[in-house]
């Protein structure tokens, strides 16, 4: 893998930012630890993760581009572009793309913002912060979504360590002040860089914005004070749910640093499409097969929908296209009360292989008509035939 960030994404050097999107999308499902195969996963994702951070960033690209790969990286290192450090939230990786996994019973695996953030700990010396947001998909038909359902969604997502509290250290470990930044827990840099001067308060890196340090660390998180695990959820969806829409859960997310609230999880609601039925806002569009005389005549038609079977008229002199309205037989309204509409589009049906009679019966409609009907030679000797 080269360290070119428009090279470990793959895209040209005049990619747009759709493209660079697109290009992170398919690498980090390719490379993210949680699927890949490849024993480098973990690195390769981080440098995908990394270039893409840079190249959507149009400050940040610019200057990259300005300055060459290893310019850039030197000047990230001696405290550049980041600010202060510490979880960068939200931003979905995966969001709005590219179906991941599926199977799996409709659920899909979770694919978190771990990597977020540059080590995710620290940058706010220890107060207490809030864990990140964490994001997954879920897709559901559009059945589901007319009822409403409870799906059962497993999730690999980090936790508090059980075995420290999220602490890192066993509780009878030694603790000193660390001396580097005699307990606060950040540091205060002034730093000439490309774009001046720069005054920035990082984690302190030599207890890890903990302001201690302890003789021993926590064997089950080596430290850290989460773990990953895997978690049953139960999600309800709401009746009305449309495509693309997000179900918040509150505190599922990642566990909040120095004894802050875990942030949410956040499931992107994928509502496939119906092969009878399509769906436009909360109205509902379908194609109702009539024969030519029911067409004529009208008729009564059933039909099964979302809610069950249905009972249309369809009136004397319709004509193939036609669309009739079922008011309410829609989707239910999301958070409202009512549904929309349901549309039904006549097709009238030519026929195809009429028996003798029929045909008979056709010729005489034809005749008393004044319509000329050139009957087709294959068709006349059928005819003849069956005399
Ligand atoms: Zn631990
Ligand atoms: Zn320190």
């Amino acid at each position: 893998m080269s360290e070119d960030f428009y090279d470990v994404l793959g895209v040209s050097r005049d990619a747009d930012e759709d493209e660079i999107k697109k290009a992170y999308r398919k690498k980090a499902t390719e490379y993210h630890p949680d699927v890949s195969d490849d024993p480098n996963a973990e690195e390769k994702f981080k440098k995908v993760k990394k270039a893409k951070e840079v190249l959507s960033d149009e400050e940040k690209r610019s200057a990259y581009d300005r300055m060459g790969h290893d310019r850039f990286e030197q000047a990230e290192k001696r405290g550049g572009f980041d600010g202060g450090g510490g979880g960068r939230g939200g931003g979905n990786p995966f969001g709005g793309g590219g179906g991941m996994g599926g199977g799996m019973g409709g659920f899909e695996d979770i694919f978190n913002n771990l990597f977020n953030g540059g080590g995710g700990r620290g940058g706010q010396g220890n107060r207490p912060q809030q864990g990140a947001d964490l994001r997954t998909r879920l897709t559901i038909d559009l059945e589901d979504a007319f009822e409403g359902v409870e799906k059962s969604l497993t999730v690999t997502r980090p936790e508090r360590c059980p075995d420290c509290d999220g602490e890192g250290h066993p509780e009878d470990a030694d603790v000193e002040t660390c001396p580097e930044c005699n307990g606060q827990g950040q540091t205060t840099t002034v730093q000439q860089t490309p774009f001046g001067r720069m005054q920035q308060t990082q984690a302190c890196r030599n207890c890890g914005g903990d302001g201690n340090l302890y003789s021993e660390t926590c064997d089950s998180c080596g430290g850290d004070g989460r773990v990953r695990n895997e978690a049953t959820l139960d999600v309800e969806i709401p009746a009305g749910i449309r495509d693309g829409q997000t179900i918040r859960m509150e505190r599922e997310g990642a566990p909040g640093e120095n004894g802050g609230p875990n942030g949410n999880l956040l499931i992107e609601v994928h509502v496939e499409e119906n092969e009878q039925f399509r769906r436009e806002g909360d109205d509902l569009h379908y194609q109702h097969p009539v024969s030519f005389p029911q067409a004529v005549f009208g008729a009564t038609v059933e039909f099964e929908t979302l809610d069950g079977t249905v009972e249309m008229d369809v009136p004397s002199g319709t004509q193939s296209g036609e669309t009739f309205r079922l008011k309410g037989k829609g989707m239910p309204r999301l958070q409202r009360r009512g549904s929309g509409d349901l549309y039904v589009q006549v097709q009238v049906v030519t026929p195809e292989n009429l028996n003798k009679e029929q045909k008979k019966a056709l010729e005489k409609f034809a005749e008393a008509g004044g319509d000329e009907v050139e009957v087709k030679e294959g068709f006349f000797e059928k005819i003849k035939n069956s005399f």
